[in-house]
């Protein structure tokens, strides 16, 4: 990989802690496409996790304590760097996790927008002036940075996820410790590069990978931390909503979703296809807003399951970097056994397979695109994350039945539908339990918006003018005696 790279520094196998590159590397990171190692990166622990939230408490005066503009200009340089080394960033990203390039191209290039949106909005966290209840006294409300922040991040969205969390706190002059997925701390460590290339001060933002259950238990609990940013499983968040609990610490978590996709029978069905490609089998269907089940009502059932299943069969699946692979392989085993659990569980109960249903020729994590026709509403799939390459297409007869349907589960992170009629697009998108909604779209991740979910989906919204909002502390002040 190394010899790939124009700028092989960025290729970094050693954590940023308190200032300094560090760590013997013993963990080997693999490529999910070959099963080779690309490189290896200390296991570290909770003394070195305590060691970082104390450097990062260390350096938080200062930091918080530059004008909004200084800490602004350094963002904006962060964000240069990424763009300009956009290539090596991909290809970092695809040789660990497995994406295919342009999507990760995609992926750093949000990832960089994050960061070019807060450097902006770093300028712009105004307070208020209060009507006063009192002759003698002035009121005002002023937003301080939090403190020291700890995020926890996800293998899935290796560059990007990092980016969300970590260019809103230092905007808004927080310092941060990082905690990577072990699967793929490459794009972390070449994050944290650019941003020490761009001035972000030693200590701000450090970078630590190794044992996640000790790193985040320091994190949830040293009471230096004053936030914790998690994307992740629904498991690991109520861990860490648990233990956040011992020191009344802010949690901002971004959990497991379900997202339902319903295609109405006035949709434009071609257009519901292609926004099922994107919102099913992007990332490989890695994605927490992921198209997780489809539902399709009865007029046009057979013409979107037809017409979807042509161009899933027309996908080229293999190694990322490869010309044209628009899939690339699942990150792990586990990964493949839970895509033919929900998959062998449907067609006992009379799914049908359209295309696809097991692993690739090609062997290894590559599993082949599935579409199942006919999937019952009580199947696994309807009720847990499958984070697959399997679109389960279920039919129904109305709105009220498509709503209760959508609505029965414990998640509310994404949804989707296709639809023209004006009053029904109104009535799905408020009626649907979930924080974001796409309409007549099958992708909405964007930096000008606000992401997140309702329900066990997490709590908080990352991204638009709220995302900076989690990392700032109003404070009342009432002067008197005047
Ligand atoms: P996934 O199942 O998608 O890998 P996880 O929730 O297990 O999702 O992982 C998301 C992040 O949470 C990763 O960085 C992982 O290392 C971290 N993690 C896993 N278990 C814990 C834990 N007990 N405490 C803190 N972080 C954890």
């Amino acid at each position: 990989l190394r010899d790939r790279l124009k700028d092989p520094s960025l290729l970094r196998e050693q954590c940023y802690i308190d200032g300094a590159w560090s760590g013997t590397s013993t963990i080997a990171v693999t490529n999910p496409a070959s099963g080779q190692t690309i490189a290896k990166v200390p296991h570290l622990g909770a003394a070195e996790a305590t060691q970082a939230v104390e450097a990062a408490a260390q350096a938080f005066p200062a930091w918080a304590k530059l004008t909004a503009k200084q800490r602004s200009n350094i963002l904006r340089k962060w964000f240069e760097l990424i763009i300009a080394n956009r290539e090596d960033l991909a290809l970092i990203l695809t040789s660990e996790q497995g994406k295919p390039l342009t999507e990760a191209l995609g992926e750093v290039d949000i990832g960089a927008a994050y960061v070019e949106f807060f450097a902006e909005e770093a300028r712009r966290v105004y307070g208020e002036t209060i009507p006063t209840q009192r002759a003698d006294a002035r009121l005002i409300a002023i937003k301080q940075p939090i403190g020291v922040c700890g995020a926890i991040t996800p293998w899935n969205f290796p560059s990007s996820m990092i980016t969300r969390k970590v260019s809103p706190a230092l905007a808004a002059g927080c310092t941060v410790v990082l905690k990577p997925a072990e699967e793929t701390p490459l794009s972390a460590f070449a994050l944290a590069a650019l941003a020490e290339k761009a001035g972000v001060p030693k200590r701000v933002f450090n970078v630590l990978t190794g044992d996640a259950p000790a790193i985040g238990k320091v994190l949830c609990e040293h009471p230096a931390v004053r936030f914790v940013g998690f994307t992740g499983s629904t498991e690991v968040g109520k861990i860490l909503y648990k233990q956040a609990s011992v020191g009344v610490k802010k949690l901002g978590l971004e959990l497991g979703g379900n997202a339902p996709f319903i295609v109405f029978d006035d949709a434009d069905v071609d257009a519901a296809v292609e926004g099922a490609m994107v919102s099913k089998y992007r990332n490989m269907g890695q994605t927490c807003v992921c198209a997780n089940r489809l539902y399709v009502q009865d007029g046009v059932y057979d013409a979107f399951v037809e017409k979807l299943a042509a161009k899933v069969k027309a996908m080229k699946v293999g190694d990322g970097t490869e010309q044209g692979v628009t899939q690339g392989p699942l990150i792990n085993e586990a990964a493949v056994e839970k895509t033919e659990r929900h998959i062998a569980d449907a067609l006992s109960n009379g799914a049908k397979i359209i295309t696809g249903g097991k692993r690739h020729a090609l062997g290894g994590t590559f599993f082949e695109p599935t579409v199942l026709a006919d999937v019952r509403p009580d199947a696994l799939v309807a009720h847990e994350e499958t984070f697959g390459p399997l679109a389960p297409v279920f039919r129904f007869k109305d709105e009220a039945e498509v709503i209760k349907l959508a609505n029965n589960s414990p998640f509310g992170l994404a949804s989707y539908f296709y639809a023209r009629d004006l009053g029904r697009v109104w009535r799905v998108a408020e009626a649907l339990e979930s924080g974001m909604v796409g309409v007549n779209t099958g992708l909405i991740t964007t930096e000008v918006a606000p992401f997140g979910g309702v329900k066990e989906s997490g709590l908080g919204r990352e991204g638009s003018h709220h995302g900076i909002e989690e990392y700032v502390e109003i404070k009342y002040v009432m002067m008197a005696g005047i």
